[in-house]
């Protein structure tokens, strides 16, 4: 899935916590959103592998959830949601395609990497690729929380992900297809 597809789930994390405490708000957003784009990163390493752990931010979230439940500041609800949202990053990266210039041509069937097995977890492809049109979808619906509940500059860097994930998704096969030497 696209970065900002996972930013924006990061968001929605977020808009679930400034319901909660609405003081704690811009705290969550930018952990919700640093953490969902975060494992991306990567795409300058070994993609969905060098940031990406679906298992071991998973086992450092549920004890910064702990924490922030029971020491409630901006640094603990920042550190959690960001730990949350790069758990579901990486956890959710297995239901897309695979790593690949040309996904949609692409024999590979890694998904992502699951490094206490030691091994690739395979593309389920519910999402067939990021930047496929259902890709996009399920990004704007995910923004929709964060639109809601966040004003000012939170609500503008939403409708310039949603900008970006639009025009991302327009250009994504040609310029795979492109990269991949196929057309
Ligand atoms: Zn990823």
């Amino acid at each position: 899935m696209m970065a900002t597809t996972h930013g924006f789930v990061g968001l929605a994390i977020a808009a679930a916590v400034a319901v909660i405490a609405p003081e704690l708000a811009v705290a969550a957003a930018i952990g919700g959103i640093a953490g969902g784009i975060f494992p991306d990163l990567d795409v300058l390493a070994e993609h969905r592998r060098t940031l990406h752990f679906p298992g071991y931010y998973t086992m450092v979230a549920l004890p910064a959830l702990g924490l922030a439940y029971v020491v409630t500041d901006v640094v603990t609800v920042g550190v959690a949601t960001f730990l949350v949202a790069a758990a579901v990053h990486s956890l959710s990266d297995a239901l897309g395609g695979t790593p690949s210039a040309a996904p949609w041509k692409s024999d590979l069937d890694h998904g992502v990497y699951f490094h206490a097995a030691d091994r690739w977890l395979p593309a389920k492809r519910w999402i067939r690729y990021d930047g496929a049109p259902e890709d996009f979808a399920l990004g704007a619906v995910f923004a929709l929380p964060g639109l809601v509940v966040f004003d000012g500059s939170i609500r503008y860097l939403a409708l310039t992900g949603i900008a970006v994930s639009l025009v991302y998704t327009v250009f994504r096969r040609p310029i795979g297809n492109a990269v991949a030497g196929l057309e």
